[in-house]
């Protein structure tokens, strides 16, 4: 970690998981605490900063967006490099987004720092009408692969920030 002017930490985090799940709208959500409807059509890497206090330390998360890019699978190391943290996110309402979760579990190995800290999020938790993805299979998938969990919902703002905070606080107690 890098130390910054107006904190006492710097941690760098990603947010990954198929196109649609909701990666931007956590993040707009955690960062500005605003929600979209629309899809943002970016290309390219974006990111977005938050302070938080963690004990008597100020933390400050840069949180990196894919803005697309892993519909065209071109999410590259680079964007993995340095990383403490990574949200891993998947749609409740779409199956294959969840059963993609393995994928991007291999490819976090494959380019990610070895003792990254992982949270497993299962966004979209208000379509409870269009649930394809049970509680417990996601509990389950988690302690296999010794990962956090959580349920979110950006559009409603539920555990958005308990998700982000535990990462936080995860990486803070590593580091
Ligand atoms: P990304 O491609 O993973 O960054 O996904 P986006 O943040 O662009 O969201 C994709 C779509 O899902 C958009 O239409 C959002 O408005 C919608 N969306 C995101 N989060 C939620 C949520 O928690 N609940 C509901 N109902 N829709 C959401």
């Amino acid at each position: 970690f890098v130390v910054d002017e107006d904190c006492d930490y710097l941690f760098k985090t990603v947010l990954i998981g198929d196109s649609a799940v909701g990666k931007s709208n956590l993040l707009s959500r955690f960062a500005k605490d605003e929600f979209y409807l629309d899809s943002k059509p970016t290309i390219g890497v974006e990111f977005a900063y938050r302070n938080t206090k963690v004990g008597d330390k100020i933390v400050k998360a840069q949180i990196w967006d894919t803005a697309g890019q892993e519909r065209f699978r071109a999410i590259t190391s680079s964007y993995y490099r340095g990383a403490l943290g990574a949200m891993l996110v998947y749609d409740i309402t779409r199956r294959g987004t969840f059963e993609n979760v393995k994928k991007w579990l291999h490819e976090l190995r494959e380019f990610g720092n070895r003792d990254m800290v992982i949270v497993l999020v299962g966004n979209k938790s208000d379509l409870t009408d269009l649930r394809e993805v049970d509680v417990e299979d996601a509990q389950k998938l988690a302690q296999v692969e010794n990962l956090c969990f959580m349920e979110t919902s950006a559009k409603d703002n539920l555990n958005v920030e308990d998700a982000f905070l535990q990462m936080i606080t995860k990486i803070y107690d590593i580091a």
